[in-house]
Parts: C-alpha cells; structure tokens; sequence
C-alpha cells in the first residue's frame, strides 16, 4: 500500500470520528452503546459526621460530581448534570454553589466538544433531585424527562425541600416527561440501559445500569453511596430520607451486581472518578 492511499484512510478515520464531527457540527448516532463521564466538579464536604464516619476512616473528605452521557444508536440520556450551573462558572474560573460545591468546566462546553448541544439530547435523569445532582437541568428541558411519581412531587412541593436549587430545575415542569412507574425502566428498549428503582437515599432515588460491549457492565451508584467506606464499612448517612429503604436497596444492588458482574461506579467517590476515563474519550 502507498502512502498516499494510507494517508487518504488516516483522514478518512480522523474525520468519522466524534471530535472530528464536533468541529463539522452534531455528532452522528455510535453504531454501538457509548458512555461519556464530565467532570462536573466537586464538593469540599465540611463535616463528614452526618455520614457516621470519622476522619481517620476515609480517604478524602472531597466528593467528585461528574455527569455522564449515554449514547445509543437510538438516542441519548443524560444522567445527572451537576452541582453548579454552567451560568455561574465565570470563564477562566470557579463556580461556586453553597460555598462547598465548586466547578471549573462547564457542561455545554464538554458537550459541544464531542459534537451535542442540549437540544440534540433524548432523555433526561437524575438519581435523585439533590442540589448536587441537577444543577444544569433547564438546559435539558426540550430533552423528554424519566422521572419517578415521589421525585418530581418533592422537586414541585411547596415549600419547596432545602436539599435542592428548584431555580436550576424550573423549566422542566413543562418539560415533556414520563413517569416511571416500573422498578426497572428499560431506555431503549434493549435491556442495554436500564433505570432501577433503588429508595431510601430521597424518595424515589434510582441508579443507573449500562451494559457496555467491551468495558462490560456498570452500574452508576446515584448516591446510594458517597464515599465508597460507606460501602465497606456498611455505615448509613443519618440525613437519609428512609434509612431502612436505604439498607434494603443497597442488598438488592449487591446482589444485582454479584450476578451480573457489573462494576459499580460510586459517583461521588472522588479518587475512583479521578480514574475514569473523561469525555471525549468514552466507554464503549
Ligand atoms: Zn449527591
């Protein structure tokens, strides 16, 4: 083979791919399932007691807050979206939230890199309605919203709960949306991304599994754990919504993931997100 016909296959590789499209505009469909981790920021939680742990038992006091995309050839999910508003990161510097929730990259720039604006997103979830979890929601409100009955019910209540930022959410009450009424809710309708129920955490908290071709199984934890020595040391946060949910839940989702096998990305444990591959690079 000449290199002239090499060079012409190199550019026709380099032009297929995401970051490629991203400059010509929208990304294509994958031809297979694709997850994408942002960085999304952190939390400098200030006092880890609520969490029954003591300061010699963790590894950081630090949370990570990423926000991830799934692509499937038949659409797109966007599972949690942040703690701090792109709106309120200045460029060049640090969003804050709640003086511990900070953030440096925004959202719809990490989406744009790999080729998506908001408006090209199919679905929108969270694992729960907590401040830190839905912080760019109304840039997803012409995305169809998957949300369970008690979730969106507490996001709407008046007054509205102290646990989340009901400003960074409001335009998804006229968002298109379904309620999800099953215990697992199959995205796609292939078994590949499937939304399971899992309470206890917030009324209606969920975990998200993705079923990945060459990574395999994950199952993106919500927070149903925060830091990953609540997992080992089998403590309960006392400002859970219903701790006794929140223990029946985390035996379901162990014995879900000895079965199938599937990692299990605790969201908020900062040195396991530290080494997760980040957008646009991608799980495949
Ligand atoms: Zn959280």
């Amino acid at each position: 083979m000449n290199s002239k016909i090499l060079q012409l296959m190199l550019v026709v590789i380099l032009a297929t791919t995401p970051v490629a499209m991203a400059q010509q505009g929208k990304a294509q469909p994958p031809s297979s399932l694709r997850l994408y981790v942002f960085d999304c920021g952190k939390l400098d939680i200030p006092d880890i007691t609520p969490y029954q742990l003591k300061k010699e038992e963790i590894a950081t006091n630090l949370m990570s807050v990423p926000c991830f995309l799934v692509a499937h050839p038949k659409g797109t999910l966007m599972w949690d979206v942040g703690a701090v508003p792109d709106s309120a990161i200045p460029p060049g510097g640090t969003g804050t939230l709640r003086v511990y929730g900070t953030s440096t990259k925004k959202l719809g720039t990490q989406l744009a890199a790999i080729g998506y604006s908001p408006a090209d997103i199919t679905y929108l979830a969270f694992s729960h309605f907590h401040w830190d979890h839905i912080g760019n929601a109304n840039m997803f409100a012409k995305s169809t919203w998957l949300v369970r009955k008690l979730e969106r019910d507490i996001m709407f209540a008046d007054p509205p709960s102290p646990r989340t930022e009901p400003a960074n959410y409001s335009a998804l009450k006229d968002s298109k949306t379904v309620i999800v009424t099953q215990s697992d809710y199959d995205v796609f309708g292939d078994g590949s991304v499937v939304i399971k129920s899992a309470p206890g955490h917030s009324p209606d908290h969920q975990v998200l599994f993705v079923n990945l071709a060459k990574t395999g199984p994950v199952l993106l934890s919500g927070d149903l754990y925060h830091y990953p020595e609540e997992r080992k040391l089998k403590r309960i946060p006392t400002t859970e919504f219903n701790p006794s949910q929140t223990i029946a839940s985390r035996a379901a989702v162990e014995a879900f993931l000895e079965k199938t096998h599937a990692q299990l990305w605790i969201q908020h444990d900062f040195m396991g997100t530290a080494k997760l591959k980040k957008s646009p690079d991608f799980y495949d």
